[in-house]
């Protein structure tokens, strides 16, 4: 069997490190040829020591130096570092580029990936938030294929695998609800930052955790779902089903619901992807459907938890809207995890800069990457504003 090239964007990750144990689990199937890390640099040295990629890629040449140095004369790949880098191994020598970085940073070397004609194994959802018909656009003209790593939408993947599309009535997310998903306002106000981060299913980055503890992450991925299958926005719907075993869904024009299930393990999406259309034999926990006993399911509550209304908001606005909200979010998210603001200003943070881009002139069409970072840059600059205000209400509070 020749093996299948991997290039890793964001390798040190838990996306990443989770492709990364995959592909060790099958070394005749897969050959990890790029990675590309930020500043865990030592965590990259062990990584390469384990799959000797021929390229690396770190933040900074600092990092650089500091990789030379713990790799030692006996490997030397090549080190590639910055957005630079990060392009380099988006457009290495590979069969299939899987783009793990997390939020705005990924978007241009998936971009770089997808105009390269390369097959892309997307978790970085934020690069169909933020430009989801640019995206779209060109995967179209260079016929590399986009294959999802998040669970909701590989669950989708799989369901719709050899269906007609046009027999899609609509795609339902399921979302666990979080960490406060039975917590009354009053004491969401008061959530600390280890309260958010202590998510009840799935482990994650610190970022994605937040953003599931908010229900920022359904609506960032509603937005994602739209872009990914083509369906209108009114054809996504959200479901809370607090045991994340059923992944999610697709209703079909005759009723019929199907849906993908398994524990919450992301090895399995991630397997997905990589073997597609193939399925690899994976080491992990079975669902036994008697030891969970019960799927339960709930309406969201979206005066708990507004970022979800925001997300549906953002997608019914202009093309900029969804890359203003998710650059709003992540300021918000950095300044929560940061101490500087209470948990539900995020969701106040990020609904105060939709106003101000609704009350922007302008179509707000992204015709290219420079309109996107264009809004990008504009809303983070908004959002740090915000943040000041919310911050000072916060420490006069
Ligand atoms: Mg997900």
């Amino acid at each position: 069997m020749i093996p299948k090239r991997l290039a890793v964007l964001g390798s040190t990750g838990s996306v990443g490190e989770q492709t990364l144990a995959v592909a060790a689990a099958h070394p005749d199937r897969y050959a990890v040829v790029a990675l590309a890390a930020g500043r865990r640099v030592e965590k990259l040295a062990e990584q390469v020591r384990r799959f000797r990629p021929g390229l690396v890629s770190v933040a900074d040449a600092e990092g650089a130096e500091a990789l030379r140095g713990l790799l030692g004369p006996g490997l030397a790949p090549q080190i590639a570092v910055g957005s630079a880098g990060l392009e380099a191994v988006a457009t290495a020598d590979a069969d299939l580029v899987v783009a793990a970085l997390v939020g705005a940073v990924g978007l241009a070397p998936t971009l770089a990936a997808v105009r390269a004609g390369r097959d892309v194994a997307l978790a970085n959802k934020e690069v169909l938030v933020m430009a989801g018909a640019l995206v779209r656009r060109e995967v179209a003209a260079h016929g590399g294929a986009l294959l999802p790593v998040d669970s909701e939408h590989s669950a989708i993947f799989q369901v719709l695998t050899g269906e007609d599309r046009d027999a899609i009535a609509r795609l339902i997310l399921t979302a666990s609800g979080g960490p406060f998903r039975t917590w009354s306002a009053a004491q969401i106000a008061r959530a600390t930052v280890a309260e958010a981060l202590r998510h009840p299913n799935w482990d994650m980055g610190p970022k994605i955790t937040i953003d599931s503890a908010s229900l920022m992450n359904k609506g960032l991925e509603v937005i994602e779902a739209r872009w990914l299958f083509d369906v209108e926005p009114g054809q996504v719907d959200v479901v809370v089903h607090p045991q994340s075993i059923v992944h999610s869904l697709v209703e079909f024009r005759d009723t019929s619901v199907i849906a993908q299930l398994g524990l919450p393990d992301m090895r399995v999406p991630i397997a997905v992807a990589l073997a597609h259309p193939d399925r690899l034999p994976l080491e992990v926990p079975r669902l036994d459907l008697t030891a969970v006993g019960r799927l339960d399911f709930e309406t969201p509550d979206t005066k708990r938890f507004p970022c979800l209304s925001l997300a549906f908001e953002a997608l019914r606005g202009s093309e900029a809207a969804p890359a203003v909200l998710n650059a709003a979010n992540e300021v918000a998210v950095e300044a929560f995890l940061d101490g500087g603001l209470a948990f539900p200003a995020i969701a106040e943070l990020n609904a105060t800069v939709l106003e101000a881009l609704a009350a922007r002139d302008g179509s707000g069409a992204l015709r290219d990457l420079k309109d996107v970072m264009e809004a990008d840059t504009w809303a983070r600059a908004r959002a740090r504003e915000v943040r000041e205000v919310l911050a000072g209400e916060r420490g006069s509070a």
